[in-house]
Formats: structure tokens, sequence, C-alpha cells
């Protein structure tokens, strides 16, 4: 079989001429920093996810650190979390002083359940932080349910779940969420992220926090910038976006749904595809009622039958020209977690089981489906060989 051409990205953002007009068109306007474009940012994003407030961040990372001080979650406190997930959360946990709390996840969806968290409750816990995978949504009622009684808080990672749905609802609407708009998620700013929450004074303090702590009214948001006589209430930190990323986001925002609608046929098509394929399995979809947004295309890699290990077929698809992802190495597996929390192998099966194997496809909406044929194709050699 003759080699693609040119190289497959894992992923890569779909950037329009408009959208390279309306980032223009902040630069000329004399305003580059936050204001009107953000408010607009914000406005839009409540009435797409159905949340009650939001607030624009550099980073979903941002976001989780300001949940956590707004929170006030420190010394003492724990905060339970997947090991399969984003390492920034866990990082934030620790720098918090905090201690990170790893619960393993359903061996074929990558996420957390009620049951597996239930086991790790203890009298400190004080957060769950559960992560949405892949574009499904986490089985949440059963997940409230146990945080309810206990007074315990819930932020939600929405980092992969923009237009999500969970029984008809879209992620963002119930809960405290946080999203990301880096350049691989379903619609990027550049970089980004959206703090929403239906709790108004908590949207007002992460608001402040944001900003340096400086006091904000109901006026500031509809101008461009904050009155100069607003005043320090807290110490905060610098994490706004500049009105030139948040006129991406607006951009992107308008096509989200064509976006995933697009990425949903490409992942179908993998489906399809892949029962040609003995040694991949794809992640199982979730049996509750859901809309999927179809963020990752994620296969586990039968590395007994194929005789390959992960990092193997990762770098033999890279010379056949098509690029993966991994999503992600289990955070207890990272050298500095590895060597100060020693968690004992055999603690999270699933989520070992799944670090080994795991590998992303590529999958954006400005792929064809011949180029995943070209995916499988490339693998169906690939595997012979
Ligand atoms: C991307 C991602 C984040 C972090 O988002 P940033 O905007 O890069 O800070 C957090 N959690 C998960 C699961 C992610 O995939």
């Amino acid at each position: 079989m003759s080699m693609r051409k040119e190289f497959l990205p894992f992923s890569r953002p779909s950037i329009t001429e408009a959208d390279i007009a309306a980032v223009g068109e902040v630069l000329r306007s004399g305003w580059i920093t936050t204001g009107s474009k953000n408010a607009q940012f914000e406005e839009k994003f409540c009435k797409y996810t159905g949340c009650t407030g939001a607030v624009a961040l550099s980073s979903a990372t941002a976001g989780m650190h300001l949940a956590l001080k707004a929170l006030k979650i420190g010394k003492g406190d724990e905060v339970i979390t997947p090991s399969m997930t984003w390492v920034s959360t866990v990082n934030l946990i620790v720098l918090s002083g905090a201690t990170p709390v790893f619960v393993d996840i359903d061996r074929d969806t990558l996420m957390v359940t009620a049951d597996l968290i239930q086991e790790h409750l203890s009298a400190n816990t004080r957060l769950i932080i559960p992560v949405h995978f892949a574009g499904a949504p986490v089985d949440m009622a059963p997940v409230r349910k146990l945080a309810q009684g206990r007074n315990i808080a819930i932020i939600e990672d929405a980092a992969h779940a923009i237009g999500t749905e969970y029984h008809g609802e879209k992620i963002g609407k119930n809960d405290t969420s946080i999203f990301s708009f880096h350049p691989i998620k379903n619609i990027t700013s550049g970089e980004g992220g959206m703090f929403c929450s239906d709790d108004l004074d908590l949207v007002d303090q992460i608001r402040r926090l944001k900003f340096h702590g400086l006091g904000v009214d109901a006026f500031d948001r509809r101008t461009q910038g904050r009155s100069p006589q607003a005043q320090v209430l807290e110490p905060g930190f610098k994490y706004n976006l500049p009105d030139i990323l948040a006129v991406l986001g607006i951009q992107q925002l308008a096509r989200v749904e064509d976006f995933n609608d697009k990425r949903t046929q490409l992942a179908m098509h993998y489906r399809e595809r892949l029962t040609e394929v003995e040694e991949l399995r794809p992640l199982a979809v979730p049996a509750y009622s859901h809309k999927h947004s179809w963020h990752l295309f994620i296969v586990r890699l039968d590395i007994e039958k194929s005789k390959l290990s992960q990092n193997d077929f990762m770098e033999e698809l890279k010379k056949k020209n098509i690029g993966t992802g991994l999503h992600f190495r289990a955070v207890h597996r990272q050298k500095y977690y590895m060597e100060t929390m020693k968690i004992p192998s055999g603690i999270l099966p699933n989520t070992e089981w799944n670090s080994e194997r795991i590998c992303s496809l590529p999958l954006f909406p400005g792929m064809t489906h011949e180029d995943v044929d070209d995916v499988i194709d490339t693998i169906k050699d690939i595997l012979k060989s």
C-alpha cells in the first residue's frame, strides 16, 4: 500500500477567513484586551449551554485554579478525581495544599462512576471533579446524589464536552463546569476557558479573582474594562481573556453544532471500519441518554495479540504520516506523582490497563472520510507486518 503524501495531524483547528477577519477587526478597533467581546462570548455561551453565569478565562486550568481558591480548598482537604485526566487538575490540587484522591474509571468509557467514587469518600472529602471523557458525559445523577447529602462540592471538567448532552441537557447547565478552548478542543479561541455556574455569588467571585481581586458590578460587565475606582476585595490573579481571543471564541461557538456533526459522522465511519480490525477496541458509548460531541476517537490496542507496544504503534503510524495522541497517561504514572504518591500498581486497575493501550486517532472537522479510510488501511498494514 502506498503511503499518504501529506501528514494527517491528530487534530487541527477549523479557522475560516471570516474568523481571521473578525480577529483583524478587534485588532483595528483600539480595544484588544478584555472588553465587550468577552461579555458577548459569555452571554452566547450561557445561551448555548443553558448555564446562568459564565466567566471567560485564559484557560480551563486557570478556571480550575480559581474554583479551588473560591471553594477554599487547602491543607487537610481531599479532592476526588480520576488519575485518567489531564495533569493540570492534579497539579493544582497539590499546589493548593490539598490531597488528590484518585478514583478508578469504567474500563470501557474511561469515566468515573458514583459506585467507584463512593469507596473513596471520607470525612475530609470536600470536592469531586468528574471528567467527561472524549465527548461523552459522566453519569452525573448518582454522583450528584452522593455529594448532596454530604455537603461536597462538584466541579465538572467539561474540557471535552462542549455540546455534549446528558438526559437532554447540555453539559454546563447543571453544576459548576469548566470548558477549554485550547486549539485541539471542539472549539478554540487560540487558548482560553469558560467557568460556568448557576451559583451567581460564585460566578462573581471568579470574575473578581480572574483580575487581581478587583470588585466588579453589573455595569462593568457591559463596558470596556472596569471603572478606575474599583478596589481590591481579596488578592486575585490575572487570568483574563483578551478580546482578540474572545472574538475567535464567538466565531467558533456559532459553528459548534456543525463541528460536532462532522465529528460524529467521522466517528461513525471509524466505528464501522474498526469492525475489520480485531486488535483495536473503541471506547463504549454510555447506555444512558446522552448526545456525544466526539471530542476524541480513542482506541485500545490489544498489546498481547498485536505484539506491539502503544509507543511502537504510535511510532509506526507517524512513520506512515499519521499523527496520534495519548489522552492520557495516567497522572499517577507521571514521574513526579510516582515518586511522591507511590500508588501501588493494581489499585487503579482500569486506569492502568487503559493507560498502556489507549491511542487517539485523527479526528477534526476538516478531515475527510477518505482520511478515515487511510488511517484504517494503514493500521491494517502495520498490524499485518
Ligand atoms: C485540555 C484539558 C484541560 C485543560 O485545558 P486548558 O484550557 O489547556 O487549561 C483540562 N482537563 C482536560 C480533561 C483537558 O482535556
